[in-house]
């Protein structure tokens, strides 16, 4: 029996804003706003925005890295 042990890979998740389309990709974090690379969504302050819509966190939703889902 073999185990996969894949799971880095499948947390490669990007978070997309839903207003404006920018991506926050947490391999590079957000350097205008001081926002070092790896810094995982989640962890972003709550007073983090959107660099381009300037709407609040709430409005991103994750998508996976290499996937694009129309909609
Ligand atoms: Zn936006």
């Amino acid at each position: 029996m073999e185990k996969r042990v894949n799971l880095k890979k499948q947390e490669v998740l990007k978070y997309k804003c839903r207003i404006c389309g920018y991506i926050y990709d947490l391999t590079k974090g957000d350097e205008k706003r001081a926002v070092m690379p790896e810094t995982p969504f989640e962890k972003l302050p709550d007073s983090w925005r959107c660099p381009v819509c300037f709407y609040p966190k709430s409005h991103f939703y994750q998508v996976k890295d290499g996937h694009r889902k129309e909609i």
